[in-house]
């Protein structure tokens, strides 16, 4: 069979594929985006939503930078795609908080947020830790056990299924090839010349970028590349929708456009399982009307859990391969939140070839015992 040639191949459609190929197609390459379908693991349409800044880079403050950077970037992203494809990402950022039910978690979160401060040094790091009536004043109908909150401007959260579905869309109206139910079968990789086969697509280009999520993990050393990640599981539970009643995010607790309530946030090591566990989401509505009392009176509607992406160390992993150049690897446990960043900024570097400097720190070499030392 002949094979097509392409600009760049994608190996993996969700969050992060899709918002680098559209970011690479609306700067005139030609490009594949081939996703392995319903039986692979998708973190992208099981996520929260947030657009999330405030816990993120402790230890890393490039991480800091490259997480607030990607805040900046996603009103712009949304304006574009809902331009380009008439659909809204329903983005919201006015600011977050992170809740403290004891004095323990108040002291403990303040010297976090101090010590991200610290560490952000000229960049600067805007936050407030707030208490008594003032958060009350903020948040209306908190709960009598919350003694403060951190707050920073920001935060924010948007429709994860409507990005992808905008990226998706905005994507192939620029001329882009979408394969869905396309797995990788096979691979050919020489410096600035790939082959690809899945399924019965055969395609060449000098360019491919692995964002396969946890898949990644396999593929990447076809490429000369290591993206050594595992899976994180997660649960969600959704409340019946309410009237509009919490007017900004926090890191367990969101309301999305249509009214319905998502808490969030359990962070669980159990493999490649994705069942549900029900103590866990009892303890996740627990601690949500513990937060906010008039919780208990909403109906749960649905429930899931899914599989974060995660690299040793939390931080994602931004990578180009020595051995064969023009190949690059891209991995995230916060795709939504770093769709802005993938879009604006690591698209134009992988158009024009090569990785900026400034990302070198993310690059999975730093798990490499011998480059540590
Ligand atoms: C419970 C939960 C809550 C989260 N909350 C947030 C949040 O609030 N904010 C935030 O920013 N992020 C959040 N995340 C993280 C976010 O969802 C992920 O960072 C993001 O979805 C990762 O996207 P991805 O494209 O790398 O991976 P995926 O969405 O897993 O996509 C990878 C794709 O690659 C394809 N694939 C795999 N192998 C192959 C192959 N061999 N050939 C072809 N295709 C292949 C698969 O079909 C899949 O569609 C959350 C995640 C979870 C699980």
């Amino acid at each position: 069979m002949t094979p097509q040639r392409f600009d760049a191949i994608l190996i993996g459609g969700g969050l992060v594929g899709a918002a680098i190929g559209f970011g690479l197609q609306r700067l005139g390459l030609r490009c594949l985006l081939l996703d392995e379908g319903d039986i692979a693991f998708r973190a992208s349409r099981g996520n929260f939503g947030l657009v999330w800044v405030q816990s993120k880079g402790l230890g890393a403050p490039h991480y800091q930078r490259w997480t607030r950077g990607s805040a900046e970037e996603w009103p712009s992203l949304a304006a574009d795609l809902k331009d380009r494809t008439g659909i809204g990402t329903g983005l919201q950022q006015p600011g977050g908080v992170s809740l403290c039910l004891s004095e323990e978690e108040f002291e403990a979160r303040s010297a976090y947020m101090a010590r991200l401060q610290r560490e952000a040094g000229n960049f600067g790091l805007d936050y407030r830790m707030i208490r008594g009536a003032e958060a009350r004043d903020m948040l209306p109908g908190l709960g009598p056990k919350v003694v403060g909150v951190s707050w920073t401007p920001y935060d924010g959260h948007a429709s994860p299924l409507y990005l992808l579905r905008a990226l998706h869309r905005g994507f192939t109206d620029l001329g882009g090839t979408y394969r869905p139910n396309a797995r990788l079968t096979g691979s050919k990789a020489a410096p600035h010349d790939f082959r690809i086969e899945a399924g019965d697509d055969v395609a060449e280009a000098p360019r491919v970028v692995l964002t396969a999520g946890l898949g990644n993990a396999e593929l990447a050393p076809r490429f000369g590349l290591q993206a050594s990640v595992r899976p994180e599981r997660g649960q969600i539970l959704v409340t019946e929708r309410a009237r509009n009643l919490l007017p900004m995010p926090t890191v367990s607790l969101r309301q999305t456009e249509e009214g319905s309530l998502l808490i969030g946030d359990s962070k669980e090591d159990a493999g490649f399982d994705v069942s549900q566990k029900p103590e866990i989401m009892r303890r996740m509505a627990q601690r949500a009307v513990q937060c906010f009392p008039w919780i208990a009176d909403l109906n749960l509607v649905r429930a899931w859990s899914a599989l974060r992406v995660m690299a040793p160390d939390g931080l994602p992993i931004y990578d180009q391969s020595e051995r064969f150049p023009g190949a690059f690897t891209a991995n995230c446990h916060s795709g939504v939140t770093l769709a802005g960043t993938h879009a604006n900024r690591l698209a134009p570097m992988i158009a024009a070839g090569a990785l900026d400097p400034a990302l070198d720190l993310f690059t999975a070499r730093r798990f490499d015992v011998r480059h540590a030392a």
